[in-house]
């Protein structure tokens, strides 16, 4: 059976090139990056060399890249630090109902610290208004978190606009770009944050391995306390096969990123067109603003977790709502967020490309979604009684 992979803003396997430039990391030059001897220095230049490198793509200094565990960890270090360095000046953050659980979760949990959260409406296409962010600052505000782009419908923030708010209020500005660096070009002067969290594993890197952006001169302070490593940041000895694998992932996305996205996109737009054929089909996101490898739908009167697994046994990789939160029965905060109602937002399917995605994958499943709807359509009283 075929086998074709539609889940990327989930995870995407690691490139063969970042595989060969891990590889004598395990075994060869394995020391641990603190050692003074030959086999420390070793991993100390490589894992300095690719602090390098990512600064470079991301139009920073070396010393502003901080190595964490992953996405997860680094929007906790950036979001709790700042709630720890400034909760004399103010217990106000800003962000949005649609971020991702790191966010949302960092962010509950500092409510019960004593921290007042306002967390954003956002219209119909998954967008924050500017102006809500401008309504929202109060004189305690000290945060502001908003994402780059949605991890499930892939719509695009104004971060740009947003930033420019909160730098003239004097308060910190954090993005979680796990979905877009890779994807689409992100700098972080040409954003204007002063943190940015990525992740490896959605640009063809290892999981467990990510970067918090630290603009020089933000407040912050460490959640974790023990070694020295990554300036008492991320203290613990340093995945320096990760951070290899990660630095080599980002230059080759940054490399062929224009061609690339130019590309994904159209095989997006062509998958799009092609599901909006089946009745009763509505897209979710952005038209314009999304990025280039998401397509989400509602499709009515069927459960996402039923096509989910009809398309499975027909070798189709695809999610509904975001992996995380794909085990529970709960439709999307996303979609609900965006104002669907709770049959559309749990017939919804996301389906995601990637940079080898290609038209022949799109073509089978544009030949064998049609079918399986009809089928859990006719399976369906919501279906009959309309
Ligand atoms: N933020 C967003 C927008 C994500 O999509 C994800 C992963 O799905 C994360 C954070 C968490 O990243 P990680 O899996 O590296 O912890």
């Amino acid at each position: 059976m075929q086998r074709v992979y539609f889940d990327h803003a989930a995870t995407t396997p690691v490139h063969p090139e970042v595989i060969a430039a891990m590889l004598p990391y395990f075994h060869n030059s394995f020391g641990n990056p603190s050692s003074i001897h030959s086999f420390g220095r070793e991993s100390r230049q490589a894992v300095d060399s690719a602090r390098e490198r990512v600064a470079k793509v991301l139009g920073a200094s070396p010393r502003e890249i901080y190595f964490t565990s992953g996405g997860t960890e680094a929007d906790n270090i950036a979001i709790q630090g700042v709630a720890l360095a400034k909760k004399g000046q103010g217990r106000h953050i800003i962000t949005s109902q649609i971020e991702h659980h790191a966010v949302l979760d960092a962010c509950k949990y500092l409510e019960t610290q004593g921290f007042a959260v306002t967390y954003l409406p956002v219209d119909e296409y998954g967008r924050v208004r500017v102006e809500d962010v401008v309504a929202a600052l109060r004189p305690d505000t000290i945060l502001i978190t908003i994402m780059h782009a949605n991890n499930e419908v892939g719509t695009i923030q104004p971060i740009r606009e947003i930033s420019a708010i909160a730098r003239e209020h004097k308060v910190t500005f954090h993005t979680d770009a796990v979905q877009t660096v890779g994807s689409i070009p992100v700098n972080v002067d040409d954003l204007g944050v002063d943190l940015l969290t990525l992740s490896a594993h959605k640009f063809y890197g290892p999981k467990g391995i990510g970067v918090l952006y630290i603009r020089k001169g933000t407040k912050l302070k460490p959640l974790y306390h023990g070694g020295g490593q990554e300036r008492k940041f991320r203290p613990g000895t340093e995945n320096h096969v990760g951070i290899i694998g990660l630095a080599k992932a980002l230059e080759i996305a940054a490399a062929d990123m224009t061609s690339k996205q130019a590309e994904v996109a159209a095989l997006r737009d062509k998958l799009m067109a092609g599901l909006l054929e089946i009745p009763e089909v509505k897209p979710n996101g952005h038209p314009t603003e999304r990025l280039p490898g998401n397509v989400n739908i509602s499709i009515r009167y069927v459960e996402g977790e039923s096509l989910i697994l009809s398309l499975d046994m027909q070798g189709v990789a695809v999610s509904s709502g975001s992996a995380c939160t794909s085990g529970s029965l709960d439709p999307s905060h996303v979609l609900l967020a965006m104002g669907l109602s709770h049959g559309e937002a749990h017939g919804s399917l996301r389906l995601t490309l990637g940079r080898d995605t290609t038209p022949a994958e799109v073509d089978y499943v544009l030949s064998i979604l049609p079918p399986i709807v009809l089928r859990l359509r006719q399976m369906s009283p919501l279906f009959h009684k309309r």
